[in-house]
């Protein structure tokens, strides 16, 4: 297919993430991918500063991934999961368990992030029925999340963000607290964590579990806040009985310095959600992990089984990827590389600070953020990131980088110096 052939099939009949199939966003065919170089159909390159949403953590087509994928597609693509086991999904299910805190016992694979969110929602709801407490209904947040776009996802995004007025009439309503205001690396006194403390202490006779993003605000946002907060909640939680349900799907396997983002709190949630760089990028999948009582109380009372198993379900194929993908991970020394990546964003962008527009910079792990004072104009900014050779996808107030970790240094330093020099051009973007 060349390039006019795909475009006007992708015009008349494809519907892109969040876009009016009227109002068309531009879109960029890409011909192939190498490590941080996306190769468009053009023959422009362009760095890739996205991790495509995240994911590709160690870069595009890496020879380990690819050869883990062609091996298990000569063994079987896809099985079953009811009644039915094989070893990629228990070599996954036995890593999970040793990576994440020790009270996570029980793995519930899944096929995307939203719906290993569902998952932990149901497995919440149906922890109180089970402990014959099912007034426990209700969810708790802190503003400014975002945990993806089925309906019980969804009402537990940030309410002005996730355009709750839209689907007012359908969507369950929740607790919302504010969003942390202490930030990364601060403490948390007490008259910062009181809006969350009164709120919890008011509902939680209704409330099944609070439910948030631990450490980073990604799509919601990208806010780093205190550990501190994090550690208060989890007290918080244990006082009033609420379940904790952490969503580690964007902040799990390294991204913020620590493979998962509640051991900067040091604290375990009672259920937690990971997907996104879980494969390496390679494929959608995702899991729900949950502590053993959890678990067994779900287990233990009426109907006697967690009411949930999509089709996919522990699919060979993708749990073979997240396999490779995970000890490729963990063979490195990634925690230096992701200090390496952290020092090339906090350099790389610090000039940023001084552009008239920018409100703050900020940079934690692998993720470096630059939040304007407006909204950007995201079609034209895109444009001229295309321009100066770099793949980056701005989202409201925010131009930020999440690069895959094989990223190098110049790379780095290029992504960094687009970033720096299309904000320069443009003081005003409206
Ligand atoms: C991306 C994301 C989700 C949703 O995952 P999908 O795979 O897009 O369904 C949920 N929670 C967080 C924190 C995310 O970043």
């Amino acid at each position: 297919m060349n390039i006019d052939e795909l475009l006007t099939i992708d015009q008349a009949h494809a519907w892109h993430p969040y876009t009016s199939t009227i109002d068309r966003d531009p879109v960029y065919p890409v011909r192939a991918a190498h490590g941080c170089r996306l190769e468009l159909m053009d023959g422009r390159t362009l760095i890739d500063g996205m991790s495509s949403w995240w994911c590709a953590i160690h870069g595009y087509n890496h020879p380990v991934l690819n050869q883990a994928a062609r091996d298990q597609l000569e063994r079987m693509s896809h099985l079953m999961f009811g009644g039915l086991t094989h070893e990629p999904a228990m070599r996954l299910v036995r890593s999970l368990v040793d990576l994440t805190p020790e009270p996570l016992q029980h793995v519930f694979l899944c096929d995307s992030g939203s719906v290993s969110v569902e998952v932990a929602i149901k497995m919440a709801l149906q922890f109180w029925i089970a402990s014959g407490r099912s007034e426990r209904h209700r969810l708790m947040t802190i503003r400014s999340g975002y945990h993806g776009d089925t309906f019980n996802a969804m009402s537990v995004c940030d309410p002005v963000t996730g355009m709750h007025h839209l689907f007012s009439r359908v969507l369950p309503r929740q607790v919302f607290a504010p969003a942390p205001d202490c930030r990364f690396g601060e403490t948390c006194p007490p008259d910062r964590i009181e809006p969350f403390a009164d709120l919890i202490e008011r509902h939680h006779h209704e409330l099944a579990a609070v439910i948030l993003e631990p450490i980073v605000q990604g799509a919601g946002g990208m806010r780093f806040y205190s550990a501190d907060y994090l550690r208060q909640v989890r007290e918080l939680c244990d006082r009033f009985e609420v379940l904790l349900i952490a969503d580690e799907i964007a902040t799990g396997f390294g991204r913020t310095g620590r493979l998962f983002a509640c051991e900067h709190a040091g604290i375990s949630p009672d259920i937690m959600t990971v997907g996104k760089a879980l494969t390496g990028g390679y494929m959608t999948l995702a899991a729900t992990l949950a502590t053993e009582r959890v678990a067994h109380t779900i287990s233990a009372a009426e109907p006697g089984v967690f009411m949930h198993g999509p089709t996919f379900m522990g699919n060979p194929l993708a749990c073979a990827v997240a396999n490779a993908s995970i000890d490729l991970l963990l063979s490195t020394d990634w925690a230096a590389n992701i200090a390496r990546i952290e020092r090339g964003l906090e350099q790389g962008l610090s000039s940023c600070r001084s552009l008239p527009g920018v409100a703050e910079v900020r940079v934690l792990g692998g993720i470096g953020a630059v939040e304007m004072e407006q909204p950007v104009a995201m079609r034209e900014i895109q444009r001229r990131f295309v321009e100066h050779g770099v793949w980056v996808r701005p989202f409201g107030r925010l131009v930020y980088l999440m690069p895959p970790y094989v990223v190098s240094d110049a790379e780095l330093a290029e992504l960094c110096s687009a970033v720096t020099q299309v904000l320069g051009e443009a003081p005003d973007h409206n």
